[in-house]
């Protein structure tokens, strides 16, 4: 098998068709001998029915369909552990990445990379708090961690096997593949790419998601947030020292005790904020050692073809 083109669905009904016309025509000018792997992550449209008739008609057209929903990133997951070409491309299914720049990259990794990543020039049709948060996230997450996340990439992007091997191995839970294919270092490149609205349908990433998402990405790569949490408290008993020497001035030498209402508020309400700021940073990192701990199955599959 050469290629290997990987696509997560949730609620994708109205693209699919399209999609898998376009990705035919894109794919088939690079090679004959490839796989789509289709990963349905507990759509409640009629995405599995379209995919299903998909593989009835195209013996290329493979699919996992997830008991529930599993999220984005543990689909993409599901499809590089199955996916069996020596090229593995990862690629959204509403249409915002152009299935025909797999030909770009398809030509450009075969020049002697491990990984060529699509990387956004332009964004078109997404709202500006949608591209000003990615943006700060990405610059963000780069300040913060030692790996060098490429800015402004999405999942978009084709890989070699060897990569995805090392990537599949990974056992941990919280994703955040665009920072693990990042890690194994190799040969990385980009091309950039202009990327399309949405053909149909909404964004599933609502912000809650994005949030989470963007905190799984910083504790994955960066301690920081940890080192920080103590430095902060250095800062603070510093400046607590100098506040107890005031107090005992004020007690012993100067008499005068009584009035401090404001001064106490004002600390134990600076105190307190610090504290819980250090114990969620804390409990970020705790939970997502319970989580790798438990050693639940990452994903659960209903029904599948392969
Ligand atoms: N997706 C998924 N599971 C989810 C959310 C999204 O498999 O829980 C898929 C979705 O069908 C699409 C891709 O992940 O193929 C990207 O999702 P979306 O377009 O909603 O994100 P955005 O492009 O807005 O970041
Ligand atoms: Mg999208």
């Amino acid at each position: 098998m050469e290629i290997s083109v990987v696509i997560p669905v949730f609620n994708e009904e109205a693209n699919l068709p399209l999609l898998h016309e376009r990705l035919v025509n894109a794919v088939t000018s690079c090679s004959n001998d490839y796989e789509f792997i289709f990963v349905n992550d507990g759509s409640t449209d009629k995405s599995l029915q379209i995919i299903r008739d998909l593989a009835a008609r195209f013996a290329q057209v493979k699919y996992i369909d997830f008991s529930k929903n599993f999220g984005h990133q543990l689909a993409v997951f599901a499809g590089l552990e199955h996916a069996t070409g020596e090229y593995i491309v990862i690629i959204d299914a509403d249409l915002q990445d152009p299935p025909e720049l797999i030909q770009e990259l398809y030509a450009k990794i075969k020049t002697g990379f491990d990984v060529v990543y699509a990387q956004r020039e332009t964004r078109v049709g997404e709202s500006w708090h949608k591209r000003f948060t990615a943006k700060l996230f990405y610059r963000f997450i780069n300040t913060l961690s030692d790996v060098a996340i490429p800015l402004d990439t999405g999942d978009y992007r084709i890989l070699t096997k060897r990569i995805k091997d090392i990537v599949v191995a990974m056992p941990e839970r919280n994703k955040f593949l665009r920072g693990q294919i990042a890690w194994t270092g190799f040969n990385q490149s980009s091309v950039m790419y202009k990327r399309d609205e949405r053909y149909s349908g909404k964004s599933n990433y609502s912000y809650t998601k994005m949030f989470s998402f963007a905190i799984d990405g910083i504790t994955a790569f960066s301690n920081l947030p940890l080192r920080l949490a103590t430095y902060l408290g250095f800062l603070v008993s510093l400046i607590s020292f100098f506040v107890i020497l005031y107090t005992l001035y004020q007690k012993y030498i100067n008499h005068n005790v009584v009035q401090g209402w404001s001064s106490l508020m004002v600390s134990v309400m600076f105190i307190g904020g610090v504290q819980l700021i250090c114990l969620g940073i804390i409990g970020e990192y705790l939970s997502r050692i319970l989580d790798n701990v438990k050693q639940r199955p990452l994903y659960i599959v209903r029904d599948s073809n392969l």
